[in-house]
């Protein structure tokens, strides 16, 4: 069994700050800021697209609930992300969103992006529109 579904079923300890029947929300044990959180959907899939479209909403609307919350730490903005496989950075290969919550002043920059790349948007758009 997955570490993530090992916090989900309670036998690895973590900070639950939500949860209900099907998500779970916790603290991240290695926070980019203050009160950056993952959710999780408690079932093990491996990552966001192979979440069904029900469950995402669940998560959709957990992803409010933290947020709401993570103000009461003074939490002036988020940035709310998602690894997809290897490539990305994904580490844990069960499905999580990252809730980071940003302040003015803080130490760690925002992620932001960053330099972008020569590239031929015509040609993009001639694979993708259809
Ligand atoms: P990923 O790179 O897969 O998107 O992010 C995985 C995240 O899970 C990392 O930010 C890492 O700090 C966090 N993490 C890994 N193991 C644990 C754990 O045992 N408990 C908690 N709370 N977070 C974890
Ligand atoms: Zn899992």
């Amino acid at each position: 069994m997955c570490i993530f579904c090992k916090i989900a079923k309670g036998e690895i300890e973590s900070f639950v700050v939500y949860e209900d029947d099907r998500v779970i929300a916790f603290l991240d044990i290695r926070p980019l800021s203050k009160g950056h959180t993952l959710i999780i959907p408690k079932e093990h899939y491996e990552n966001l697209l192979e979440i069904p479209a029900e469950l995402a909403k669940d998560l959709a609307n957990a992803i409010k609930i933290v947020c709401e919350k993570l103000k009461r730490l003074g939490a002036e903005g988020f940035n709310i992300i998602t690894n997809v496989n290897e490539v990305a950075g994904q580490e844990i290969m069960h499905a999580h969103i990252h809730v980071i919550p940003r302040y003015s002043g803080e130490e760690s920059k925002p992620i932001s992006f960053g330099n972008p790349i020569e590239c031929d948007l015509e040609e993009v758009h001639k694979a993708l529109k259809d």
